[in-house]
């Protein structure tokens, strides 16, 4: 479970300091998937990354099935939307998904079995000898997604991850999150600039207001059943 508790932000210090977010209290349960929208400039991406411990807050706390968050935990994972900076060119796609599992310390032969087994799960089966540029920008997205996977987060945080593909590959890459979600009990955060995508894949969506960012709605979804 994920606990944000009177979180606030200010970029830097004297006249140029500036509150990107302020006062942002939010639960998510574990296997819960949480939408977040609102405009350009609300303050997702700070959120974000407090939320990832990329950032100290200068305001209130983060805790990740209770632990408060501080420095970058090794149970969460994230998906950036630009994929193609993500992955390392030089490696192939199956040492691109095994390689945090490395860093971490799982065996060779353990990370190489998350790996094809993660890749299974994303469409992938057979690709990992293949290089990140030899394909499309939608797998190379599943390849982060892939990653994210083999290291079995207990929080996803997923930041625009599909804004950059086209609407078919939106589409499908929005099928398999759904599908994931169902097999696995992780706490997903969505920030998406797509009504449509929030509501599809969320099971709640939350609604940020500018200056400073504050949450403005939280919103549950009601399912109307499967996209036509
Ligand atoms: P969003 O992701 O919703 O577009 P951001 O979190 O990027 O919003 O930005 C929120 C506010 O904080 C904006 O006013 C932005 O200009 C400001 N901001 C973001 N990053 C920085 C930074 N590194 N230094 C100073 N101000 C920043
Ligand atoms: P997003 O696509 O999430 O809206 P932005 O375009 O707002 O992101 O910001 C892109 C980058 O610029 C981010 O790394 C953000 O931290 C940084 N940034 C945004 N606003 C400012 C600012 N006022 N001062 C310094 N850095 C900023």
């Amino acid at each position: 479970m994920l606990e944000i508790v009177k979180l606030g932000h200010v970029y830097g210090t004297g006249p140029t300091a500036h509150q990107a977010i302020a006062d942002i209290n939010l639960e998510v349960a574990q296997g819960e998937l949480v939408s977040l929208v609102g405009p350009s400039g609300c303050g997702k991406s700070t959120l974000l990354r407090c939320v990832a411990g990329l950032i100290q807050p200068t305001e209130g706390e983060v805790r990740l099935d209770g632990t408060p968050i501080s420095g970058v935990p090794d149970n969460l994972a994230v998906v950036f939307q630009d994929y193609s900076r993500s992955l390392y060119p030089w490696l192939s796609v199956r040492d691109n998904v095994a390689l945090p599992l490395s860093r971490k310390g799982a065996g060779r032969a353990e990370a190489r079995e998350a790996s094809e087994r993660a890749l299974g799960e994303v469409g992938l089966a057979g690709a990992g000898e293949k290089y990140p540029w030899q394909l499309s920008g939608g797998m190379q997205q599943r390849v982060s997604i892939a990653r994210a996977l083999a290291y079995t987060p207990s929080l996803l945080l997923l930041d625009e991850p599909f804004g950059a593909l086209d609407a078919q590959t939106r589409e499908d890459l929005e099928d398999l999150v759904l599908r994931l979600r169902t097999e696995h009990t992780m706490t997903i955060l969505l920030i998406t600039h797509d009504i449509d995508e929030s509501v599809y894949v969320g099971d709640r969506v939350v609604v940020l207001g500018r200056n400073p960012g504050h949450i403005v709605a939280d919103l549950p979804v009601v399912l109307e059943g499967p996209r036509e």
